[in-house]
């Protein structure tokens, strides 16, 4: 996992925005569960105006109506699309090839008028570590192999032409989370984008069973079999005497537990949950 110290942010920051020069739109992903919370802090800086398709991905895991009620509520600026897509099942990936195809409508208009050629959009993927990036690319990939989708090399950058409508930088842009706001940190933690050595996992999952206790959802209390009446510290015993999970005679293994929790929540195995509100 990338470690964003600050030397390191500035150097992608800066790289990112000459690659993005070279760019006709920017893909951005973001996770469904958080959909502001995955945002990189610098993004409408990055981007320069250019238009933007936000993919919020993982809808399998989210609560999607209350994502779909926060993404309402955003003042977006213009250009920019958005889509919510689960690209693990492929679904959704329609309305993004949709999308593409009207924003290349646009675009070659304006080219047109100029007296430009016509030729596919320079597309990038970006976004913060684990929200599906090079899922995002494999999958758009793999529609496109049956139409003959090749590489090609303009100015040291490697495309892969998609389809006539875009061709895509080959790696996607990595972007630094929001760092420095604690609430934020816990939903990247729980989410996943932050990796688990270096996450304080039994406070992320205190956390965490906080939410889960207050939403009530079937999944979570029958996958633990709960009854709905534990506090916090009697759910990690309860959890740990299913899963045997204990450090010495009685004593529960906190952190085994945090894992199990975090892994189990995170393949929507305890429901569907969307963590930001607004
Ligand atoms: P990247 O770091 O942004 O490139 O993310 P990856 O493409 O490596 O995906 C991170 C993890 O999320 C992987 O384990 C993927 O299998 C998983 N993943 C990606 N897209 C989806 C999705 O739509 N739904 C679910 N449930 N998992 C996904």
């Amino acid at each position: 996992m990338i470690n964003w110290y600050p030397g390191h942010m500035f150097k992608t920051k800066k790289a990112l925005i000459e690659q993005i020069k070279l760019i006709d739109v920017v893909l951005e992903i973001r996770d469904a569960r958080i959909p502001i919370s995955s945002q990189n802090p610098d993004i409408d800086e990055i981007c320069q105006n250019k238009p933007r398709i936000i993919l919020f991905n993982k809808k399998d895991l989210a609560d999607i109506e209350k994502t779909e009620k926060i993404i309402k509520k955003i003042s977006w600026p213009q250009e920019v699309y958005y889509s919510l897509v689960d690209t693990w099942e492929f679904q959704g990936l329609r309305e993004v090839w949709r999308i593409i195809d009207y924003v290349h409508g646009q675009i070659k208009d304006k080219w047109q008028k100029k007296g430009l050629r016509p030729r596919p959009l320079r597309g990038i993927v970006v976004g913060i570590p684990n929200v599906g990036k090079s899922t995002i690319i494999n999958r758009l990939l793999k529609k496109s192999v049956k139409t003959g989708a090749k590489p090609g090399v303009t100015r040291g950058v490697q495309w892969i032409k998609l389809s006539d409508k875009l061709e895509l930088m080959d790696t996607p842009g990595v972007l630094w989370p929001r760092l420095g706001d604690q609430e934020v940190g816990l939903k990247l933690g729980a989410t996943g984008s932050i990796s688990d050595e270096v996450l304080p996992v039994v406070e992320v999952a205190t956390w965490l069973l906080k939410i889960l206790l207050e939403e009530g959802k079937p999944e979570f209390f029958a996958r633990f079999s709960l009854n709905g009446n534990e506090n916090i510290p009697e759910v990690f015993a309860k959890i740990g005497q299913k899963r045997g999970l204990f450090k010495k005679v009685k004593e529960p293994d906190y952190d085994k537990i945090a894992l199990v929790i975090l892994k189990e929540f995170r393949q929507g195995l305890l429901g569907k949950y969307t963590l930001d509100n607004m």
